[in-house]
């Protein structure tokens, strides 16, 4: 095999470069190269809002509280993180940020949960985000992933939603889950996109 066609392999299979800024990296098995690892901002939960985790001050809650909580948003949708979300799209590579999200859940010190959630209604949902996070966080923390319309009671749930765009779609959606009576309900968003 001709030496550009083994490294043009290597680099399908190993991403050579970073994915972020595109620097080459030190290690082929990386995603980021420690300058952009560097970059990565996590959301200060001291500056948002305290019933739905907007940024404060949020105006929207001063009229009617919208309570979100428990739940931790853990990136904005910029910089190295939406790079990974991008490739983690084209992929469906998950456990990167499911280890990212992890870190987050130890930081909330959410309670360990009985089952993981994801954030979907689909009949089907395998093929969407939502199920491909929840699944690799499952698989990472060994709890049983369980769909919304699953035998939910007297279960602590951690609900997992890759993006957060509308408040209404996941206040709707944990209303559902509250409908089916868990011990109690955690959320997390990996990207919450909200300004
Ligand atoms: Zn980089
Ligand atoms: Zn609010």
């Amino acid at each position: 095999m001709s030496k550009a066609l083994s490294n043009a392999l290597i680099h399908f299979f190993y991403p050579a470069y970073c994915l972020h800024c595109e620097d080459k990296l030190l290690s082929p098995k990386d995603l980021l190269c420690a300058d952009c690892l560097q970059q990565i901002e996590w959301i200060n939960p001291q500056e948002r809002c305290v019933h739905c985790f907007a940024p404060a001050p949020c105006r929207l809650c001063k009229t009617s509280p919208r309570p979100l909580r428990p739940h931790r948003s853990v990136f904005e949708g910029v910089g190295p993180v939406r790079s990974l979300y991008d490739d983690f799209l084209r992929t469906k590579r998950a456990d990167p940020l499911a280890s990212l999200l992890l870190l987050a859940w130890t930081r909330a010190s959410f309670p360990c949960p009985d089952a993981i959630v994801p954030a979907t209604l689909k009949i089907f949902p395998q093929q969407d985000p939502a199920y491909l996070l929840a699944k690799a966080v499952s698989r990472l923390l060994r709890c049983p992933l369980l769909l919304p319309r699953a035998s939910l009671q007297d279960k602590s749930l951690l609900l997992i939603t890759p993006i957060l765009q509308n408040l209404d779609e996941t206040l709707d959606i944990k209303n559902a889950l509250r409908g089916a009576f868990p011990r109690s309900l955690y959320s997390l968003a990996l990207i919450d996109l909200r300004t």
